[in-house]
């Protein structure tokens, strides 16, 4: 288009409340520079499927369970598949399940999982989503980098199926933010067959319905720290395992698990990687999961956004709509700018990691060049949420504090329980902030 046209708005995609949806949805939308048609059907798609289901997310979250045929459909549309990156071919193909969409897996980029992110959270309820999708996004990319290729194929098609499910094991009662500090163990037998594991893992999400755990596991010395670790697939049938529900103030629906070792053994083909090489097993998941969490961030702040506006039209008080008030005002105005300012960030951030190519070293190149930045982009979104829950809320009144139900600030409710993990899940705030001024500190260093 030359610049003398004048470019004609079309038309908006989604709601139309202000800084309810992303600002390529709206009229001046198809003018970004990041999205494609490609990107537009994966989003009408994942509408579509959310919309399908979103009336009865709080009814889930409510009562702890989702049913059984919600997860089967998760999968046969293509989003089990779509939440275990990098793709494994072989696999999909044996399952012979195609990603949402039918995107071609050499057409998906990181903007696709931008997409994806933000619109399977449009309903609201974190733990709904992480219910669906919350362990298999972060216990399968690890099988998938450092399986052997015959452990892929016996365990991926099933998982892709949705009749098998892997969740991630780190945290222990003794060690979270501090990975290489973890006591559980795992000693090879004699025979090198197999290795006996015994320790405990606490808040593992889906743990409680997993049929695999990624469990990090000590394999060094007592004292070896991050040069002693290793991860290893556990099958949770095996004997020795024992596993409990733990009750979170949110996510109540994601199953979160503490789970107890007992001499639990385990066949030595299901190490990943190699022994005592598997901190940065670990580490290497982190970029990918925390962008997640940076979006699902991003959209709860939106939900929080739409709700209270809504709520802000209708309510009147002094004989005049709540948003009319001028302060009131300025509260949209706070949320809006953070928010956005925030999604063109972490579009940049999306894109240029995928610009470093979606290979071994080009991942290895986006750790080295983006992680500081996308841990500061996860803090940051911690707290634009934590700014529009509290705003929000302030704007629903009671209505903001009344528990359950689908009255008018359930899901602002909801999220305000729901948002202390977001700001300590995948990497704590303070932990985070100090590694992104680290790895931006180490990056000058170099080049000074
Ligand atoms: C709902 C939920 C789901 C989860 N899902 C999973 C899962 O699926 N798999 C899994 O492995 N884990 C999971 N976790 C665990 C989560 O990753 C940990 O809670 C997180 O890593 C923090 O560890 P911690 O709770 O032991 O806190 P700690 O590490 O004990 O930290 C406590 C506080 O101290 C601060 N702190 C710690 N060290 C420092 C420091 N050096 N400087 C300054 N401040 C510091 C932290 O920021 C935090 O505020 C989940 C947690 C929750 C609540």
């Amino acid at each position: 288009m030359s610049s003398s046209q004048v470019k004609v708005p079309s038309e908006p995609f989604g709601s139309v409340l202000p800084f309810a949806e992303p600002a390529w949805y709206g009229s001046l939308g198809d003018t970004s520079p990041f999205y494609t048609d490609s990107h537009r059907r994966l989003r009408a798609y994942c509408r579509d499927y959310v919309d399908s289901f979103s009336h009865k997310a709080g009814e889930w979250e409510d009562k702890g369970t989702i049913p059984s045929a919600q997860y089967q459909e998760h999968a046969a549309r293509g989003f089990v598949a779509a939440s275990i990156q990098p793709f494994h071919i072989p696999s999909l193909k044996a399952a012979g399940i195609q990603l949402p969409a039918n995107i071609p897996p050499e057409e998906w980029d990181n903007l696709h999982n931008v997409v994806l992110f933000d619109e399977l959270m449009r309903h609201g309820f974190l733990g709904v989503n992480w219910a669906l999708g919350g362990g298999n996004g972060i216990g399968g990319p690890p099988l998938v980098n450092f399986g052997s290729e015959d452990l892929k194929r016996e365990l991926l098609p099933d998982i892709l199926l949705g009749k098998k499910r892997i969740c991630l094991g780190v945290t222990e009662p003794l060690a979270g933010s501090d990975v290489a500090g973890i006591k559980t163990t795992a000693v090879r037998s004699t025979d090198g067959k197999h290795y006996i594991i015994n320790g405990q893992k606490k808040w593992i999400t889906n743990g409680v319905f997993a049929d695999y755990c990624t469990t990090v596991v000590r394999t060094g010395e007592e004292d070896s720290g991050a040069g002693g670790i290793s991860v290893i697939v556990v099958p949770m049938h095996l004997e020795g395992i024992e596993r409990r529900l733990l009750k979170n103030s949110g996510v109540n629906v994601s199953g979160s698990t503490i789970i107890t070792f007992d001499d639990v053994k385990v066949p030595a083909r299901y190490l990943l990687g190699k022994e005592n090489q598997g901190f940065r097993i670990v580490m290497s998941n982190f970029n990918g999961e925390r962008l997640a969490l940076a979006v699902s961030a991003l959209r709860m702040s939106r939900v929080c956004i739409e709700d209270a506006y809504a709520y802000a039209c209708k309510r009147h008080t002094f004989g005049k709509p709540l948003i009319e008030q001028p302060i009131i005002q300025s509260k949209f105005a706070d949320m809006g700018r953070r928010v956005e300012a925030l999604h063109a960030w972490m579009e940049a951030l999306a894109h240029q990691m995928h610009a470093c190519g979606n290979t071994p070293q080009g991942k290895k190149i986006a750790d080295m060049e983006l992680g500081g930045r996308i841990a500061l982009l996860k803090v940051e979104s911690g707290y634009v949420l934590e700014l529009c829950v509290r705003e929000a809320q302030q704007i629903m009144g009671g209505l903001g504090y009344q528990r359950g139900g689908d009255h008018a600030g359930a899901r602002i409710e909801q999220i305000s329980r729901d948002l202390r993990v977001m700001v300590v899940g995948g990497g704590s705030a303070e932990i985070l902030s100090s590694l992104g001024v680290k790895m931006e500190k180490m990056k000058a260093d170099a080049r000074l």
